[in-house]
C-alpha cells in the first residue's frame, strides 16, 4: 500500500494563528488591553505540563497575556473555586480553563460550576455542553473541535461516512461525536467496556480515537483506506533513558493500512491550541461590547 497522506495540524493552526495576531492586535486598539487566558492548575502531571507549555507558547505567538495560575496538590475544592471566581471578576481575563484532570479528591464538578460560562472557552460548564448536545451555539471543547476541523479543512468528506470514536469522555470522545453527528457523520462510540474493539473499528472508514492509551490502535485493527485522527498525548519513555510524545495509535502499523492520518506531536494538538484562541478571542470582544453597552 502506498504511504498515507499525513494531516498535518501544524499549518492548518499557523493560518489560523496569523488570523488571530491580526484580529488581537485590533482588538488592542479598540479596547485598549489585550485580554488574559488564565489556565489553573492543581497539582502536577506530566501530560499537563507538555500541553500547557504549548498553550503559553501560542498565547505568545498571537499576542495574549497567558497566566499560569498554580495550585498546589493538597488545595480543597473552595480553594480551588475561590481562585476561579476572582478570575470570573478579573475584567482583564477573558477565558479561564482548568487543567484535567484534577487531584482525586476535588470534584470536579463542583469546579466546572464554579466557572462563568462566558469565559469558559473550553467549553466544559454544563451550560456550553447542554448548548452542545443540543446544537446550540456555545464554546466548543478545543480538543474534541479539533479532531473534526482537522478533517474538514483538509477536505475529508464526514457526511454519511461511517465514523468511528474511541473514548468517551466529557472532554474529548463524547463532544467529538456530537460534532461528528452534526456534521452528517454515522457516529460510533467505543469505550473502556467495550467488547472486540477491532471488530467496530475495522468497520470505520474515519476513525477518532482519544482513549489515552498509547498503542491501543494498530494496523491491523483499520480497514485499508481509513482516516485516522488520533487525538491521544502519551509521554512514554524513548528507549534511551528520555522521554517522547505518543498517540494512541501505533504509527507505522496504522500507516501501512491507512489512506490518512494525523501525526502526534504535530496533528490535532497544535489545531486545538489555536482554536482554543479564537474562543478567547469570541470571549474577549463580548465581554468587551457588553461591558461598553453598560456603561453607556
Ligand atoms: P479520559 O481518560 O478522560 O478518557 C479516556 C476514554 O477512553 C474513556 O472514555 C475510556 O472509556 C476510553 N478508553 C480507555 N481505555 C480504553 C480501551 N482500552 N479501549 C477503548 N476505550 C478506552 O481521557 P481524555 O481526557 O478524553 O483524553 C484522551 C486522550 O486525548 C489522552 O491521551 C489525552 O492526553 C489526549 N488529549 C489530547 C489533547 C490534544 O490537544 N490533542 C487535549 C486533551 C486530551
Amino acid at each position: 500500500m502506498s504511504e498515507p497522506r499525513l494531516l498535518a495540524g501544524s499549518p492548518i493552526a499557523a493560518e489560523i494563528r496569523a488570523g488571530l495576531t491580526t484580529d488581537f492586535a485590533a482588538f488592542k486598539v479598540k479596547w485598549g488591553y489585550s485580554p488574559t487566558l488564565a489556565i489553573v492548575l492543581v497539582g502536577a502531571d506530566a501530560p499537563s505540563a507538555v500541553y500547557l507549555q504549548q498553550i503559553l507558547r501560542t498565547c505568545q505567538k498571537v499576542g495574549v497575556q497567558g497566566r499560569l495560575l498554580e495550585i498546589g496538590s493538597h488545595a480543597e475544592a473552595d480553594d480551588v473555586c475561590n481562585e476561579i471566581e476572582r478570575l470570573n471578576a478579573d475584567s482583564a481575563v477573558a477565558g479561564i480553563i482548568v487543567q484535567m484532570p484534577l487531584p482525586a479528591h476535588i470534584p470536579l464538578r463542583t469546579v466546572i460550576n464554579a466557572i462563568d460560562p462566558a469565559k469558559d472557552i473550553d467549553g466544559i460548564h454544563p451550560r456550553n455542553a447542554g448548548l452542545l448536545s443540543l446544537g446550540y451555539d456555545g464554546f466548543l471543547p478545543a480538543t474534541a473541535q479539533a479532531s473534526v476541523e482537522i478533517l474538514k479543512r483538509s477536505g475529508i468528506e464526514i457526511a454519511g461516512k461511517r465514523v468511528v470514536v474511541i473514548g468517551r469522555s466529557n472532554v474529548v470522545g463524547k463532544p467529538a461525536a456530537l460534532l461528528l453527528m452534526r456534521e452528517d457523520g454515522t457516529v460510533s462510540v467505543l469505550h473502556s467496556k467495550t467488547k472486540d474493539l477491532a471488530h467496530h473499528t475495522r468497520d470505520a472508514e474515519i476513525l477518532v480515537v482519544a482513549a489515552g492509551k498509547p498503542g491501543l490502535v494498530t494496523g491491523e485493527m483499520l480497514s485499508p483506506g481509513v482516516v485516522v485522527v488520533d487525538v491521544g498525548i502519551n509521554v512514554v519513555d524513548d528507549g534511551e533513558g528520555g522521554k517522547k510524545l505518543v498517540g494512541d495509535v501505533d504509527f507505522a502499523s496504522a500507516s501501512a493500512v491507512a489512506g490518512a492520518i494525523t501525526p502526534v506531536p504535530g496533528g490535532v494538538g497544535p489545531l486545538t491550541n489555536a482554536l482554543l484562541l479564537s474562543h478567547l478571542l469570541q470571549a474577549a470582544t463580548a465581554q468587551a461590547q457588553s461591558q461598553a453597552d453598560a456603561a453607556r
